[in-house]
């Protein structure tokens, strides 16, 4: 299935089928699961996605950082349809399968760290989060686990805990996981002090806060994303993620990269922790891995992971082979295409926009990123930086009238971050940026 790879509006949007939809949506399936866009899609393929009144949309959402590769990528779909007619399911305890391990083959050559590794997979980023969790605490004997403000890590009970923004992920929802504790995230535009000393003074309060208050003895892990996500597509002070790695180092401490939304080509590496210096203990990966299909992954240090005694991890679906056989044509894709260095090229044309759309829209505040993860601070007063929040959701309302899908994110809601396909043509991705900055200057009129 091709759908032609441009933007066209045939009813408004959202259509009459949609509305239709979701009138039906609304009585039988509970508010508390959001919709962003109005709109139910029919189709999908590569940049575009079509819904069901027919009108085609720019995609710069990916189902939220997922489609790195394009909506339907051929050769993702074969191989998917390929395992599915030989075997969708035994479940890896009962008896394995060829796809886990070749996958898992692929990940610990793949992650950074020239050492023996070991993977196992789960479904959903969150259970990757927890069996990170988990594997750290029973390699180290330790229980405390250290993160972040602004950070994401899932909604169950123990990712939620993590989650740093109270609403909508954690309201009312408690209690929560005990022996996590949160520090300050280097995050240079909201830095008190300036962005120079981000990096040193984020570093400092962090470590002394790990000796005074929490003990390093007594730390299973601390877990970061190397670019955090949800809370804005913060790319952390130079420096900060390696003074952090370092300090783990020195005291037995396990360093978890969250790479879920930051992976996979998306900052231009296969990981993005790579453009810090830093070897993880432990990467967990999901998202962009399989193409759409529902898999994630845990790699770490042979000896971290297999400090774990037999039946310790594990699931029913986890490491399912048609998802698997997806992931392994996502990796394949990925290196025949050279999308790492096609993503460092959407994010330069991604980065040159923006620096004009600074120049023209006052409301632009802050515009950063790294690769293709590249995103806008929207503030009332470039003063004061108060978020402006409003202008955020009244923009991309606009965007998808116009036909193209974004995303908000940040712990003030008031961040516009890109996730186009890295596979999406030059003159698409300036038609989006296009309605992206028109949608822009209305909101500042
Ligand atoms: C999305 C995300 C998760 C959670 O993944 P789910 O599949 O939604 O459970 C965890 N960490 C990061 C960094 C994410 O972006």
């Amino acid at each position: 299935m091709d759908i032609p790879q441009e933007r066209k509006l045939v009813t408004e949007v959202p259509g009459p089928k949609s509305r239709e939809w979701f009138a039906r949506r609304d009585r039988a399936v509970p508010k508390g699961v959001g919709n962003i866009h109005p709109i139910v899609t029919a189709r999908a393929s590569g940049a575009i996605v079509e819904d069901v009144d027919g009108n085609r949309l720019i995609d710069f959402a990916t189902g939220i950082a997922v489609l790195n590769v394009g909506h339907t990528a051929p050769e993702v779909v074969a191989a998917a349809q390929r395992q599915l007619e030989l075997d969708t399911h035994t479940c890896f305890h009962v008896t394995a399968n060829e796809p886990y391990i070749e996958l898992a083959e692929r990940l610990n050559a793949l992650t950074p760290g020239d050492f023996e590794k070991r993977t196992m997979f789960a479904n959903s980023g969150a259970e990757a989060v927890e069996n990170a969790v988990k594997i750290s605490r029973k390699a180290t004997g330790r229980s405390a686990i250290v993160t972040f403000d602004h950070a994401f890590h899932g909604r169950t009970l123990l990712a939620m805990s993590l989650t740093a923004k109270v609403m909508p992920y954690k309201q009312g929802m408690g209690p929560f996981a005990p022996e996590i504790y949160r520090l300050p995230f280097a995050y240079p535009y909201r830095w008190p002090s300036g962005p120079e000393r981000c990096s040193e003074e984020a570093l400092a309060y962090a470590t002394d806060e790990m000796h005074k208050h929490i003990g390093e003895e007594n730390i299973a892990a601390v877990i970061l994303e190397p670019i955090q996500g949800e809370g804005g597509f913060i790319v952390p002070a130079p420096g900060f993620v390696a003074g952090l790695a370092d300090f783990c180092r020195q005291h037995g401490i396990m360093f978890i990269a969250d790479e879920i939304q930051s992976g996979m080509g998306r900052a231009g590496r296969w990981f993005a922790i790579e453009d810090e210096g830093v070897v993880p203990d432990i990467v967990t990966s999901a998202k962009s891995l399989a193409g759409g299909l529902p898999l994630s992954a845990v790699t770490g240090r042979a000896e971290v992971m297999d400090a774990v005694h037999v039946g310790g991890l594990g699931g029913t679906y986890g490491g399912n082979p048609v998802a698997a056989a997806a992931a392994l044509a996502v990796l394949d894709k990925i290196e025949r295409e050279g999308l790492l260095e096609r993503s460092r090229k959407v994010g330069e044309t991604v980065a040159a926009r923006f620096q004009e759309m600074k120049e023209e829209h006052e409301l632009v505040g802050d515009v950063r990123g790294r690769g293709a993860m590249c995103a806008i601070e929207l503030v009332k007063d470039r003063a004061t930086k108060e978020p402006a929040d409003a202008a955020t959701g009244a923009i991309v309302k606009r965007c998808l009238e116009n036909g193209l899908l974004v995303l908000s994110a940040g712990t003030y809601n008031n961040v516009l971050r890109l996730l186009p396909p890295i596979t999406i043509e030059e003159s698409l991705l300036a038609e989006g940026l296009d309605v992206l900055d028109e949608a822009i200057g209305a909101a500042s009129g």
